[in-house]
């Protein structure tokens, strides 16, 4: 089943995500919605709290990419519980972000390259493992929704204060996107 992305706005885009318990009910056909969703929409990443749930759950899909970038031919993760429980501070980079709760802003956000993560996969086998490269950004990204934050907290001041208008906008239910969303009031 397809489920409504929520939009910049909607409370549940800033609870902190609570961890579950492996046996969660439903559990297995959540994650599958969570798939069909993140292929309707067309995007790399997802996690629970855009479609309303307040859990620590994400579905990665960097396939998608990987005509670009091979290195991530069937790269399809799900991870369940996820931590950051490391950063490697020593380098950063800069790169431009976009995400389904924020539709047609994109803007450039500087994070670590590398990143020690725990989490719980699809399977229920636990990983305790250093990433970096692009997966370690979307993972930030994605695990960030997870925190109740969104990637334009994490643009500076001045950037912030451009798209300003962007951003009531989808406050508003002013925006167009291809794929079906729930916005906070109109
Ligand atoms: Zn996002």
């Amino acid at each position: 089943m397809i489920l409504p992305i929520y939009i910049y706005g909607q409370p549940v885009l800033r609870k902190v995500a609570e961890d579950i318990p492996l046996d969660y009910p439903n559990l297995k056909e959540f994650i599958d919605d969570m798939w069909e969703t993140l292929a309707a929409s067309e995007g790399i990443g997802l996690a629970a709290p855009q479609v309303g749930k307040a859990i620590r759950v994400v579905v990665i899909d960097l396939d998608v990419l990987s005509d670009d970038m091979p290195e991530y031919k069937d790269y399809r993760e799900v991870f369940i519980n996820p931590h950051i429980v490391q950063y490697d501070e020593t380098e950063t980079d800069a790169m431009e972000e976009g995400c389904l709760s924020l539709p047609a802003i994109h803007e450039k956000v500087t994070r670590p390259t590398r990143i020690r993560v725990q989490w719980t996969d699809g399977q229920l086998r636990p990983h305790d493992e250093w990433v970096d490269g692009y997966l370690a950004r979307v993972m930030q990204h994605e695990f960030d929704h997870l925190d109740g934050k969104m990637f334009v907290d994490r643009i500076t001041p001045l950037r912030k204060q451009l798209i300003k208008s962007k951003l009531k906008a989808l406050l508003q239910g002013r925006y167009r996107c291809g794929y079906k969303t729930k916005v906070s009031r109109r």
